[in-house]
């Protein structure tokens, strides 16, 4: 039994192993997270030059008893590699929705919407759409006040188009709104961007953080703007961190942002309390 234990090891290189082992007990502790529930949304502004305050995303931490903070860098690949993206994806969607069922009984934060990441095995269910609606209904939270973000790399698969195209009319027709993550990132071609029903497009951060010293960034930043207005689709920004990023974002047409300049991501109490009922003084 050795020798042959043996012979199967050699099949992985000493790291692949130890990398592993890592995921397999990141798998563990994450089943048993969402058990206990260890995992909480922080919220990250976003702002628009005319509107002010007009939401935020709505970003995943899992606060680990021993591990403290685990980024979600490192564990929604995992979540999503070991199928446990599909019951977290759940409970956020109810976090975000429950949180915005309190945002909507005060006027002043009536109008905010929260930006939900999707990922695509969630989205691939066939009963994601509706798993949507029924937490819209379960938190009697209006549906213009949801915004989904997915990623280029649900456009990867041609034969899922039309699924993909089919779920995102469905949820469009109540009022839900999509965003369009990471643009410029992955793969997608242009004509699929038309065939879509997309409301936004985000400029991803890596493009954003070096515009003001790359002109090839800048030059993507540009395009990615114009080619939203073309298609008729608004554009948000993200990763924002400087007065001047925002202001060279403007000058190209792009009037909504998201990033450390406007805010962190914070605690769902931190958030309301800085910035929808701030202190009056
Ligand atoms: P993302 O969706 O592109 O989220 C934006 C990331 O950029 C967040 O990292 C946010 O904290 C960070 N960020 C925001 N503003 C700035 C800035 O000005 N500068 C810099 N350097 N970073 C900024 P975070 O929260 O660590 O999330 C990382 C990724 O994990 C997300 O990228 C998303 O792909 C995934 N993720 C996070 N929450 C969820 C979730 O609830 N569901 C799913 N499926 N994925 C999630
Ligand atoms: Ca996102
Ligand atoms: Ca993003
Ligand atoms: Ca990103």
């Amino acid at each position: 039994a050795k020798a042959a234990g043996r012979r199967t090891w050699r099949f992985f290189d000493p790291s692949m192993q130890a990398r592993m082992q890592a995921h397999a007990a990141l798998a563990h502790a994450m089943r048993l997270g969402i058990e206990q529930q260890q995992f909480l949304l922080y919220y990250q502004a976003q702002y628009d030059d005319q509107q002010g305050l007009i939401g935020a995303e709505a970003l995943v931490r899992w606060q680990h008893p021993e591990r403290g903070m685990v980024s979600p860098a490192e564990f929604i690949p995992v979540a999503e590699n070991t199928g446990l993206i599909l019951p977290l994806g759940r409970w956020i969607l109810d976090a975000a929705c429950a949180e915005l069922a309190r945002w909507q009984q005060h006027p002043e934060s009536a109008s905010l919407s929260v930006a939900v990441n999707i990922s695509v095995l969630q989205f691939r269910q066939p009963e994601f759409v509706d798993e949507v609606l029924a937490c819209l209904a379960r938190h009697q939270v209006s549906p213009q006040q949801l915004k989904l973000e997915i990623t280029e790399s649900l456009l990867l698969n041609d034969d899922e188009m039309q699924d993909t195209i089919n779920k995102m009319t469905e949820l469009q027709q109540v009022g839900i709104r999509f965003a369009l993550d990471d643009f410029g990132t992955g793969y997608s071609s242009l004509s699929y961007l038309k065939k879509l029903p997309l409301d936004q497009l985000k400029i991803d951060q890596s493009f954003v953080r070096d515009m003001l010293t790359d002109p090839h960034d800048r030059d993507i930043s540009r395009t990615i703007i114009s080619l939203a207005q073309t298609l008729e689709l608004s554009v948000i920004a993200e990763g924002v961190e400087q007065l001047e990023q925002k202001e060279q974002l403007a000058l190209f047409g792009c009037h909504a942002y998201q990033g450390y300049y406007f805010g962190r991501p914070m605690p769902a109490t931190d958030f309301v309390q800085a910035l929808i009922q701030p202190p009056t003084r």
